[in-house]
């Protein structure tokens, strides 16, 4: 019988991507997936550092796995934390049989032409993967997206210099992919709607000046689009918001903006290490307005960075007052090994933080509330992602609210439908039943 691994993902889209490489490359051995973690004979865990939280998270999630595996599966640990606490896991986590950073190749343990499969980690066992460089993966073919969306990651680590991020010092510099692979990328997927994601999105191509050069994401969004009917941006870098690549946005097909903020006080963003002020976004935002007035907006802000003065805090509330974007995620600062804002002084006591925090997230959902409402009545086109569940350009998937439509409606089609009612940051399609659809939360981490 096939060996069958199970695969869970924590944090990011970007994430997903690597693990959906992940899958590739196990299918290509000849092993089987399975949805049953109970069931496989590898279970394999990408994990994500982002926050304390998403560490907490990852750590549950290993042990729940390792409790619920079968007797003698494989537990493999990969992603962001087994890379940048890779010493520390193999010390302290006797349940995982593998700790694999990036470019470290998944043990299966599966002989790729055994007939005999021997599984476990008993001395003399095959293990048929050769090394993949982390960068490789990012080349790997993926099976057709089992969703109408998918996620396409167009370059991988970060060349900028953010005060609370760890991301360039163990994801690396940025390292930007060609134009060919994306588009064939796009074309295997076979997916209604491509999210392209990366740390930074708007620079790709700035670290290959020769053959793509800065403001490449401008043809790139061109040539994708020029494929799907819908192309959605995630995590723009306001600086490299140029007038051109709001234009190939606005013809995408997905006039939403994920417009990387952080915060809005300028003392405030150069103790962060980055660029910009509150009034240069608000003008930016407002030029899209005027060009697009259904165009949508998502930002994140960071709460409690060191130095975050009663002053700054207050210039966030009237920032997100005024510029009532549709989506805002909040984090709390979380002190971060080998960032600069590491041993800044000024730290912010942690009650101060989540009375902030409060502040500015219950600011944002009557906002948010508001901006749905408005919606009533309206016609707006959806794409059904399952039965049930529909999105229009101002939801992203797995990020934002749902739409729920009639489960008539086929999944992967597009169909316009009126809006009868909003619930939170969800809205209903006229015609659809009181149980139809499901929740899927809005505001994940982004
Ligand atoms: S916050 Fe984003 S842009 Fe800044 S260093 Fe981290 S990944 Fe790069």
């Amino acid at each position: 019988m096939t060996s069958r691994f199970y695969v869970e993902t924590l944090g990011c889209p970007k994430n997903e991507v690597d693990s959906e490489k992940l899958v590739g490359t196990l299918l290509a051995q000849g092993l089987s997936a399975t949805d049953d973690e109970s069931e496989a004979d590898v279970v394999v865990v990408n994990t994500c550092t982002f926050i304390e939280e998403a560490r907490k998270e990852s750590i549950d999630t290993i042990l729940a796995l390792s409790e619920r595996r079968k007797k003698g599966a494989r537990l493999v640990v990969t992603g962001c934390m087994a890379e940048r606490y890779g010493d520390e896991l193999r010390a302290n986590l006797p349940e995982a049989d593998q700790i694999a950073g990036f470019g470290v190749a998944i043990e299966t343990g599966v002989a790729a032409s055994a007939t005999a499969v021997t599984l476990g980690k008993k001395p003399g066992i095959a293990v048929t993967a050769q090394p993949v460089p982390s960068f490789d993966l990012l080349n790997l073919p993926r099976p057709a997206s089992r969703t109408p969306w998918a996620y396409v990651k167009i370059a991988e680590g970060c060349d900028r210099n953010c005060g609370f991020c760890a991301i360039p010092s163990f994801r690396g510099p940025q390292r930007s992919r060609d134009v060919t692979s994306i588009l064939r990328e796009v074309d295997e997927l076979q997916a209604k709607e491509i999210v392209l994601v990366a740390q930074d999105l708007a620079s790709y191509g700035k670290d290959r000046p020769d053959e793509l050069g800065a403001g490449s994401i401008v043809d790139l969004v061109r040539q994708v689009s020029a494929k799907v009917p819908r192309t959605r941006l995630l995590y723009l870098y306001p600086s490299d918001l140029s007038d051109e690549l709001i234009d190939a946005i606005l013809a995408s097909g997905v006039p939403y903006f994920d417009l990387s903020l952080q915060h809005v006080s300028k003392p405030h963003l150069r103790r962060m290490r980055r660029w910009g002020d509150g009034e240069r976004f608000l003008k930016r935002i407002a030029d899209i307005r005027t060009r697009e007035a259904d165009a949508a907006f998502r930002s994140n802000f960071i709460v409690g960075y060191p130095g975050e003065t009663e002053d700054d805090h207050d210039q966030l509330l009237s920032f997100v007052r005024e510029a009532s974007l549709d989506w805002c995620g909040f984090f709390e600062y979380s002190p971060e090994e080998g960032t600069y804002a590491l041993n800044l002084p000024d730290q912010v006591p942690a009650g101060l933080m989540h009375e902030r925090i409060a502040e500015l997230r219950e600011l944002q959902d009557a906002i948010t509330a508001s901006k749905r409402d408005e919606l009533i009545d309206a016609s707006v086109e959806v794409l059904v992602d399952e039965p049930g569940v529909g999105r229009s350009h101002r939801e992203a998937p797995q990020i934002d609210g749902i739409i729920r439509v009639p489960t008539s409606l086929a999944v992967g089609s597009f169909a316009t439908v009126r809006i009868a009612d909003a619930q939170g940051p969800d809205l209903v399609a006229e015609g659809t039943d009181a149980n139809e659809g499901s929740a899927q939360g809005a505001n994940h981490a982004g």
